[in-house]
């Protein structure tokens, strides 16, 4: 499986469903952002402030097999 990208306005989270162990810190740590019963199942876009997005950063660290990653967004002239 390849790794997934899911856009945000502040940071970008990317997924590999291949190497995810279900542990759940992501859900648990941020449902509004990890909502299994929607699709996509992450939307960073709810992380739209810089405390949610330090947040998000933090929850996305706490995954223990290396799935999620955070892609920071580049600075851009728009
Ligand atoms: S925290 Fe990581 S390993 Fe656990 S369910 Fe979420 S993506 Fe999968």
């Amino acid at each position: 499986m390849t790794r997934k990208l899911y856009h945000g306005s502040i940071v970008e989270v990317s997924f590999d469903g291949a190497v995810c162990q279900h542990a759940g810190e992501c859900v648990r740590g941020m449902p509004a952002v990890f909502d299994t019963e929607h699709k996509p199942w992450i939307d960073p876009m709810r992380a739209d402030t810089p405390d949610l997005a330090a947040h998000l950063r933090e929850v996305v660290g706490r995954c223990p097999s290396g799935a999620l990653r955070i892609e920071e967004r580049e600075a851009t002239n728009e």
